[in-house]
């Protein structure tokens, strides 16, 4: 950890709640779904489509799970009565993961099933590494049921490459957004090279798109959206087989250029009254971010 990196998760506790929210609010729609639903009809007249989280992670107890699952339903139901362009990311240590699988199982199962009623579809983000089995069996369980159902891939997983063989066996069409990963993880499991973390991406995106799954190409690294481009230009794909993916506030510039080819760009639009602890945990875990956040923040 670099010596700005130390200043980050050290001085984070010293700055006032107003502060973080300054930061926070150009990469966070708000606190309730009628501030998410009103960005997300801003994007839409960007030509963009989205996809909603409502902010949590590792709840400590399913009391709490039941509001996530709830304000998921209401999203759910409210695209559907908007007509909005826009699907959910859900995380399951919000849904009870830690708690209990098969809870979390049915949680889950609960959202796949309203979707599947409004013609809707369900992502299920990818956390850290010591959740990565059971995200992938609750997926694989529920794929098997449903088909409007999708996971998360990360580049920066030893794992990953085999992850999705094994997906791609046991189903015949899987969706599958592919991304660098986010958290901080041991060199065991994950590699550390930024180069490798780049070729492994591309790994992913070629095979799985060559075996027919719809992905989403989830990245800011323009690199990596060229990459993805020379692909689907040798694999001759029709654009209904993959969407580019990004965060809310990120790289406006380059979502307009990709929208402007003419690909479906979804962007991830999180809300909740949890912004907070979101930003500050994200802070802490990868103060990178806090460089991004603060050099975006100055125009460089
Ligand atoms: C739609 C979407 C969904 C995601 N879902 C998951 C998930 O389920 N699990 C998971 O582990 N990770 C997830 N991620 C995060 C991802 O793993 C990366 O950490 C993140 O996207 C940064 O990687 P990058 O590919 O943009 O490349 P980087 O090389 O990290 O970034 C490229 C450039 O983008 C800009 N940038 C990137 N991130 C930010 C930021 N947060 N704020 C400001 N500027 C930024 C910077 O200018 C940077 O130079 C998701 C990302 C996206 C876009």
């Amino acid at each position: 950890m670099g010596l700005f990196d130390k200043l980050v998760v050290w001085g984070l506790p010293l700055v006032p709640k107003p502060v973080v929210g300054k930061f926070a609010s150009r990469y966070i729609a708000g606190e309730t779904l009628d501030e998410a639903v009103e960005v997300i009809k801003d994007l839409q007249t960007e030509g963009c489509c989205a996809t909603l989280d409502v902010l949590g992670e590792f709840i400590k107890s399913k009391e709490e799970a039941e509001p996530a699952v709830e304000e998921y339903l209401s999203a759910l139901n409210r695209i559907h009565e908007q007509k909005l362009d826009a699907n959910i990311s859900v995380k399951l240590t919000m849904l009870g993961l830690t708690l209990d699988k098969e809870y979390c199982l049915a949680n889950v199962r609960r959202l796949i099933l309203r979707a599947k009623e409004l013609g809707n579809f369900v992502r299920i983000d990818m956390e850290d590494s010591p959740w990565t089995t059971d995200t992938l069996d609750i997926y694989s369980t529920l794929r098997k049921e449903f088909d409007n159902v999708g996971f998360v891939i990360q580049s920066y997983m030893r794992r990953s490459l085999k992850d999705i063989q094994a997906q791609m066996k046991s189903h015949k069409k899987v969706s599958v957004r592919v991304c660098k990963g986010i958290y901080i993880e041991p060199r065991e499991v994950a590699y550390k090279d930024m180069a490798i973390i780049n070729s492994n991406f591309n790994l992913l995106v070629r095979e799985l798109l060559r075996n027919g799954s719809y992905v989403g190409v989830a990245t800011h690294d323009e690199r990596l959206v060229w990459a993805a481009y020379q692909i689907i230009h040798e694999l001759k794909l029709k654009s209904e087989q993959f969407e580019f993916q990004m965060l809310l506030g990120v790289d406006e510039q380059l979502r307009n250029l990709i929208v402007k080819d003419g690909h479906r760009l979804r962007v991830y639009v999180p809300y909740g009254r949890q912004w907070y602890q979101y930003s500050t945990r994200r802070l802490k875990e990868n103060p990178k971010i806090a460089a991004n956040v603060l050099k975006n923040l100055a125009g460089w």
